[in-house]
């Protein structure tokens, strides 16, 4: 798992000769595929003129692949051999999909290395598989249309793609034999579409509703540069959610509730759509249900319609705030939205958005084009056709890293969604009086304790000069390049020894991992909070006593009278006790008791101190003007 993927800047080549290069939507519900000609990006339609293909691939017996509009139609009809929304499987897990199988009615079998495989009447097929089958037609419309071999494509992922799902996705490229010039996420591709790549810099947000998916994403662009801020939304909503809403709606108003079928329902869903896309221009939708050989006719207003899915788009609205929260901004701090995925058509969906940021919205362009059309500009790019311009994409931490503290706290060094290259440093001191070394932990994960986060590697730095405990100064600075590697150096300032290390933070961590480790950080929060509270307290009393019994040896003897010495005994004995009861604001309350007590001691102390200092002076004077 990498988050931390960076994909690199253009390749120039010659600059004369016009490659053929393509840009590759491929969605979860329909795929496009467009190309720059005469320097206009545009997307290339099929021979009946259709410009989507819809995402499905139906196997037959024969050995035949039926991919598009005409797989999408036996959808219901041949399911188990129809494969719709195979981008939802990419680069899971056996384990994964599993949780898919009550929306998706296939049969998955396991092969060697875990991945999931879909039985069809013509064997069996990975997602990769599939993908690829949707691929080569669209490469094949390609070089049908533009007469000649495409040197590559760019294809796109959406933002929170991780390597797996990266990976599954060149896979299929390869296997349809096709070059990925870069895999870009999907809401770069549509911000360059917009040119909004050509200003200085800007925030971006990006709205995508489509079929099924909802993915929000925050773009910062800086001097031509994309970093991906932050991403959000809702992998389970889409425009079907709406369609279904309508159809139930449907089915009450011709009064067929009761009378459901499978057939039935796959009409309603179909007029549902309908009647949902015809309500984007008109005011009113006519559909006609066909019961039982009778004609029903039904109508349905905008207004109707508005009601049936207004919580389903303030939940959009939701997620579109807590992203801009996310990636640490306001709303008006947003320049420019943009619009994305077929179902950024419903007029509702628009209100509700420009309402929220206040400010017109980016939707001129065909929304369910407008990411191949920028992954086509990004090819032309990267094929080598305008040589002098590039563009980098980065991408954001995925966990927290930070390291170990006293009492097995964890400090974040580098928050989550922080984008990379990124250096943080931040600085430590040593705990006790003498401390010569101190060992580094370096940790990931949003907990605050470091059981609850994964351990990435441990180093000790040596050789500290021996000092009074917080006086020396230790600098630990994270680094995390652009291949997502992490860097870490302790560096002690006033002598500059220092240590590193470096650690891959992403090795081995699937998706789920670090989902469960978010959510355990939301669950946990409060919980978490309480026991940070109560180790801070522990080691704060740990810290004073053994401070005080280092002070009693000193200078105990010139200081202090037996009973104030039993005093403080019996106190320290107190406080250690109360340390047991994990009762954090007794311990607070006995370490302010314990501070008091000794309070007098201390400044005796520091009056002894000064007076040995001045002593040592004075000697060291007199020997120099000797
Ligand atoms: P994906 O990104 O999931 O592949 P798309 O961006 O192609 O999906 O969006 C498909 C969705 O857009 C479908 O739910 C479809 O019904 C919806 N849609 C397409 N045209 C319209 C329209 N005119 N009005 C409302 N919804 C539309
Ligand atoms: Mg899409």
């Amino acid at each position: 798992m990498a988050l931390l993927q960076i994909a690199e800047p253009g390749q120039s080549s010659l600059p004369h000769q016009h490659r053929l290069a393509v840009g590759i939507d491929l969605g979860t519900t329909n795929s496009l595929v467009a190309s720059v000609l005469s320097g206009e990006s545009v997307t290339l339609p099929d021979h009946d003129g259709n410009h989507l293909l819809p995402s499905v691939v139906r196997y037959l017996d024969t050995g035949d692949v039926v991919v598009g509009a005409v797989a999408r139609s036996f959808a219901s009809a041949d399911a188990h051999n129809t494969i719709v929304s195979v981008k939802r499987l990419m680069g899971r897990g056996i384990k994964d999909v599993a949780a898919f199988g009550e929306i998706l009615p296939y049969q998955f079998e396991e092969d060697q290395g875990g991945m999931p495989f879909i039985k069809t009447v013509a064997g069996s097929k990975s997602p990769v598989e599939v993908s690829a089958d949707i691929l080569k037609v669209l490469v094949q419309r390609a070089e049908e249309t533009l007469q000649g071999e495409l040197v590559g494509a760019v294809i796109t992922v959406p933002a929170y793609f991780d390597d797996a799902q990266r990976q599954a996705t060149k896979d299929a490229a390869t296997l349809a034999n096709i070059k990925v010039l870069r895999l870009l996420s999907e809401p770069t591709a549509a911000a360059v579409a917009y040119g909004l790549d050509q200003k200085e810099d800007g925030v971006i947000l990006v709205y995508d509703l489509g079929g099924g998916t909802f993915d929000v994403s925050v773009l910062h662009l800086n001097k031509g540069v994309f970093e991906v801020l932050a991403t959000g939304g809702d992998s389970a909503l889409g425009g079907d959610d709406f369609d279904r809403l309508v159809a139930e709606w449907l089915a009450e108003q011709a009064n067929v509730i009761t009378a459901m079928t499978a057939g039935l329902s796959r009409q309603l869903m179909e007029l549902a759509r309908s009647a949902k896309e015809q309500l984007t221009t008109a005011d009113q939708a006519w559909v006609n249900l066909d019961i039982a050989g009778k004609e029903v006719p039904v109508t349905i207003s905008k207004a109707q319609f508005n009601s049936l899915i207004e919580a389903l788009v303030d939940k959009t609205v939701r997620a579109c705030k807590r992203v801009v929260r996310d990636a640490g901004l306001s709303l008006d701090e947003v320049q420019d939205i943009v619009m994305v995925g077929g179902s950024t058509r419903v007029p509702l969906v628009r209100e509700c958005v420009e309402k929220l940021f206040k400010r017109p919205l980016h939707a001129d362009i065909d929304p369910d084009r407008v990411v191949a059309i920028g992954a086509a500009i990004q090819a032309d790019v990267l094929a080598g056709n305008k040589p002098d311009s590039e563009m980098l994409l980065l991408d954001v931490l995925p966990l927290s890293l930070g390291l170990e503290t006293m009492g097995g706290l964890v400090e974040k060094v580098i928050h989550r969604n922080t984008s990379i290259p990124v250096a943080r440093a931040q600085e430590f001191t040593t705990y006790q009086d003498g401390q010569t070394a101190m060992a580094v932990h370096i940790l990931q994960g949003e907990r605050e304790l470091v059981e609850d986060c994964r351990s990435l590697a441990r180093f000790v730095l040596q050789g500290i000069p021996p000092m009074v405990a917080g006086a020396a100064k230790i600098r630990v600075t994270f680094q995390v390049d652009a291949d997502g590697l992490l860097n870490v150096e302790a560096k002690e300032l006033s002598t500059g020894v220092e240590s590193s290390i470096q650690v891959k933070p992403s090795y081995g961590l699937s998706d789920t991992q670090i989902a469960d480790m978010l959510k355990a950080s939301y669950s946990f929060a409060d919980g978490d909070k309480e026991k940070r509270l109560l180790r801070e307290q522990i080691v704060d009393a740990d810290r004073l006593v053994a401070a005080l019994e280092q002070a009693i040896v000193v200078d105990g003897q010139a200081l202090l009278s037996d009973d104030e010495r039993a005093l403080f005994e019996s106190e320290m004995a107190l406080l250690k006790t109360v340390c047991d009861t994990s009762d954090a604001r007794a311990i607070e309350l006995g370490v302010e008791r314990l501070a008091k007590v000794s309070d007098d001691f201390a400044s005796r102390r520091m009056d002894l101190n000064i007076q040995r200092a001045l002593q040592g002076h004075s000697i060291k004077e007199i020997e120099e003007i000797s």
